[in-house]
């Protein structure tokens, strides 16, 4: 009862418990790998002999560029197993941003998939902290950069190493992985995580009215596992012994497809973003899913109507799941009570829409502007407050002064919470939109428009306005070859939503862009178009 809950039983018991399961990873290269968790083990072994054998120490960061695949999690266990502290770089970030991350972290190594090599090759001068750089590859396809010098091969550090190497014990509250958040205002955050909070937060994952994960499934994660490790998954896949399929660079609907139905996946996760790529190529080859049967979607809200096409169109159940950075990432899972299960097809879709219940391990509360606790009636929206062991109490280094108000964290976002304890998000709070002094939830809007045959991608922003001070605008993406009016859309609205609410016009753009994790960059939008409706006016 004593022993410290530590991020390498996780692979100890895979390894003497479902040795024989299988890893299968989609390479930059673009072939398809293969390996068992016992494979796993040892390499992860050998990997912490190199870290040993180049003076890494307890708590020493070791930073990682690289997509989902058999390498990254090696590293996901050797570094964390052996005390030091694996820190996940986000490849989409600008490379000042990344040189910048990489130098408040003061990582010691960083290893990167080829893909990278120029984003390395842009920052390598100007981050000192840095005394060996990896290519996650073999000798054969060491890439020739005179840029960087001394550049280690991962193949040949496994290699070069022994696989005899004990996971050293520790006190759980050790710093395992580190995140930063991606925030679009300020400095980035680092989010540190500890064993003892990844522990817990693999068993709440894993849970069947979480992520519901078994030794059956065969688990695809397309949610990075440069973001937020994952939502958990590389652990909780080790923790109950799942076959994992990992997409590497390959992201795109047809490649996600083909490794859906060859690897016989049941269970996806991923941003809506990414399932609406995959859901326009099944649609356009008229194919469907022959094993997989459920999908995770979370980091944005999963609009009813992509929810209605994986449920009715490909019998997909949809978990909707909210979480964020600070929280490991995982808050609430969207899994239906007995009660609702009952209910007709719309009623359920209805309660789907939200991002559901607070999984154990996570408390949640909604207040208003004075701090004051709101009731849970579905109806009063507040700033969403949440505690647990596994979210965070200041960020890395103390940076960004502390975060918590009365030991709750805010999470910026706003939300309601109804009778049964489901919670909604409405919107950011940055992202509301006050007309006249009342709010308007964008999410709503943009799920209407979502659900529009013609619509590809719908954000709604507050624009300024001379009587209410903001309303509604929405800007929209059509998906190719198709057409929607501006009469045809707002009137889209009529029936749906109350009246006062419909945005006061329609701005039609090519796309909308996307942030580093598959967020829409509101801020961007408006910045372009805050002043559309004074200019209309
Ligand atoms: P990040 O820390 O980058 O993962 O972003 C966390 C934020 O993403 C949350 O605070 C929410 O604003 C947003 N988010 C995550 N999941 C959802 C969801 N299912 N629905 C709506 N917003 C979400």
């Amino acid at each position: 009862m004593d022993q410290p809950l530590l991020i390498s039983a996780l692979l100890t018991h895979a390894e003497r418990h479902h040795g024989d399961q299988q890893i299968v990873s989609r390479r930059v290269e673009g072939d398809v790998h293969r390996c068992t968790f016992r494979e796993l083990g040892a390499r992860a072994r050998r990997m912490a002999n190199a870290l040993d054998a180049h003076g890494i120490d307890m708590g020493d960061r070791i930073a990682t560029l690289a997509w989902n695949g058999y390498r990254h999690m090696e590293l996901y266990y050797a570094v964390s197993g052996s005390g030091a502290v694996l820190h996940t770089l986000n490849p989409r970030l600008h490379p000042d941003q990344v040189a910048w991350i990489v130098n408040h972290a003061e990582d010691r190594i960083l290893f990167f998939d080829l893909s990278f090599l120029p984003l390395v090759e842009a920052i390598v001068d100007r981050v000192p902290t840095v005394k060996a750089f990896v290519a996650m590859t073999d000798r054969a396809h060491m890439p020739a950069t005179s840029k960087i010098r001394g550049l280690l091969c991962y193949e040949e550090l496994v290699e070069d190493h022994s696989s005899e190497f004990h996971w050293p014990r520790f006190d759980e509250q050790r710093a395992s992985s580190l995140c930063y958040t991606s925030g679009t205002t300020g400095n980035p955050k680092g989010a540190l995580y500890s064993h003892r909070s990844t522990m817990l937060h693999t068993y709440a994952a894993a849970l069947p009215d979480a992520l519901n994960c078994s030794a059956a499934d065969v688990i695809l994660p397309v949610v990075p596992m440069f973001h937020v490790n994952a939502w958990g998954l590389p652990y909780v896949a080790c923790m109950v012994g799942a076959k994992l399929v990992f997409p590497g660079p390959w992201l795109d609907g047809k490649s996600l497809h083909e490794l859906i139905e060859s690897e016989g996946v049941t269970l996806s996760a991923g941003v809506p973003t990414v399932w609406q790529g995959l859901l326009a190529h099944a649609e356009s080859q008229g194919q469907g899913f022959k094993s997989m049967r459920r999908t995770i979607i979370g980091g944005s809200a999963c609009p009813p109507a992509m929810t209605r096409s994986f449920q009715e169109q490909y019998g997909v159940h949809v978990l909707h799941a909210w979480g964020m950075t600070e929280m490991s990432p995982l808050g609430t899972v969207c899994a239906l009570k007995p009660a609702q299960l009952a209910l007709g097809d719309e009623a359920r879709l209805a309660i789907q829409a939200k991002q559901g219940r607070a999984v154990f391990g996570v408390d949640m509360k909604i207040v208003d502007a004075e701090g004051k606790e709101l009731p849970h009636d579905g109806a009063a929206a507040g700033e969403l407050m949440v505690c647990g062991p596994w979210i965070i109490g200041s960020y890395f280094k103390g940076d960004g002064g502390n975060p918590l108000v009365d030991g709750w964290f805010p999470t910026g976002d706003v939300a309601t919470i109804d009778a049964e304890g489901f919670m909604q998000i409405t919107d950011r709070s940055k992202d509301v939109i006050k007309s006249g002094g009342e709010w308007i939830g964008s999410i709503d809007l943009e799920n209407i428009a979502m659900a529009h045959p013609a619509v590809a991608m719908a954000a709604c922003i507050a624009a300024r306005h001379a009587k209410w001070g903001e309303r509604p605008l929405l800007v929209v993406a059509l998906k190719p070859g198709k057409s929607a009016t501006r009469s045809e859309l707002l009137g889209f609205y009529e029936g749906r939503i109350a009246k006062w609410w419909t945005p006061d016009d329609v701005v039609f753009v090519d796309s909308i862009p996307l942030g580093a994790t598959g967020k829409m960059l509101k801020n961007r939008l408006r910045d372009l178009f805050q002043d559309h409706l004074l200019a209309v006016a």
